[in-house]
């Protein structure tokens, strides 16, 4: 059952994309036989969470292991193979477009490339009036006018730059318009993906800003994805931390980085730099990260862990409970 205080609820949620190409590219000789083998990314498998109203809920891990499916999975920007979506309660992950329609207003997402994401030939006031009309079919101009207005004092853009492009703005000021854009449709829950991992450092820090400001007027809640562990520590309540598509440890943010217990978490966190420390702490793990085509058997992150056992080689552990609020999937614990 979905937890009742959660704002959003994910159970079990598997994404898998087939990448086996067309018919032909699927049949091979094997042993003097012709077979055909289909090849699957499993991008996402057997996630459970949930996020709750007003926090600031981080996933992070290495590049690859599945962050942006998970929340285009959430987002039903992708459709999920298995598992269940709950949005205050309500399952989603089986709607249609049609029925999707008032969630796609309460949810919205803010990409990493600022660029790409907003369209060239609009102005900033198209861009932001577009998705307030698609919502509101019968909502007035003015109206309209005043809350592109509105948002765009929030986020830090002069309303008198709306007829301007995309290209004529810096990139901290078309990060500053893709959040205005999510904002102006009054969302509760946003997903933001690599938010500042295209800007300037001395950028990073205003739009990070900016998004908490955001949170405090607006009441929102934030998913946030980042492989970036320094911006991570100063703006969650909690962490999840994924390894190939599982979440390996759930924390809140102070405690995971204080006591991290996955021996993935760990060895994530000592990579983290500190000033003044000539001779970082930094854990070597052993090998490569495996390819999500082909997942090890038992726990995923065992052939890169120091202290693997055989039970760890055939079983796959499930996330406990290890403390109060402190959940990791490891056999050790
Ligand atoms: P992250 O956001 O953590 O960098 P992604 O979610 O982008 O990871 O990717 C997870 C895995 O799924 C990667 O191996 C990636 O190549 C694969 N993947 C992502 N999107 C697609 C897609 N549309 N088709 C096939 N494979 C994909």
């Amino acid at each position: 059952m979905p937890n009742a205080n959660g704002l959003l609820d994910i159970r079990n949620l598997v994404k898998h994309f087939d990448i086996s190409g067309g018919l032909l590219d699927q049949f091979r000789f094997e042993n003097g036989k012709l077979v055909r083998r289909r090849t699957t990314v499993k991008a996402v498998n057997n996630v459970t969470f949930n996020v709750k109203p007003g926090e600031t809920f981080s996933v992070v891990g290495e590049s690859g292991c599945g962050k942006s499916t998970l929340a285009r999975t959430i987002l039903r920007l992708y459709p999920p193979n298995a598992g269940e979506i709950y949005y205050r309660g309500k399952r989603i992950d089986k709607l249609t477009q049609e029925k999707m329609l008032p969630y796609r207003a309460k949810m919205q997402m803010i990409f990493q490339d600022p660029y790409a994401s907003l369209n060239p030939r609009m102005t900033v006031q198209k861009t932001l009036e577009e998705p307030v009309y698609f919502h509101n079919k019968s909502i007035s101009s003015t109206e309209v006018k005043e809350r592109v207005a509105t948002v765009m004092e929030l986020v830090g853009v002069d309303p008198k730059w709306a007829g301007r492009y995309p290209h004529e703005f810096s990139g901290g000021q078309r990060q500053r318009i893709s959040i205005a854009r999510a904002l102006t449709v009054d969302p509760e829950f946003i997903v933001a993906d690599e938010p500042v991992s295209a800007l300037d450092v001395s950028i990073q820090a205003q739009i990070l800003n900016l998004l908490m400001d955001a949170q405090q007027k607006r009441g929102l809640t934030y998913m946030f994805i980042t492989h970036d562990l320094g911006v991570v520590k100063h703006i969650s309540t909690r962490v999840a931390v994924m390894y190939l598509g599982m979440v390996c440890e759930l924390a809140p943010a102070a405690e995971l980085f204080q006591t991290p217990m996955h021996p993935y978490t760990q060895a994530l966190l000592s990579a983290i730099p500190v000033i003044g420390e000539l001779k970082p702490k930094h854990i070597q793990l052993r090998g490569e990260v495996p390819t999500p085509i082909n997942l090890p058997s038992g726990c995923v992150f065992h052939g890169r862990c120091l202290y693997a056992k055989e039970e760890c080689r055939e079983h796959v552990p499930p996330l406990r409970e290890v403390n109060t609020d402190h959940f990791a999937a490891c056999f050790l614990l």
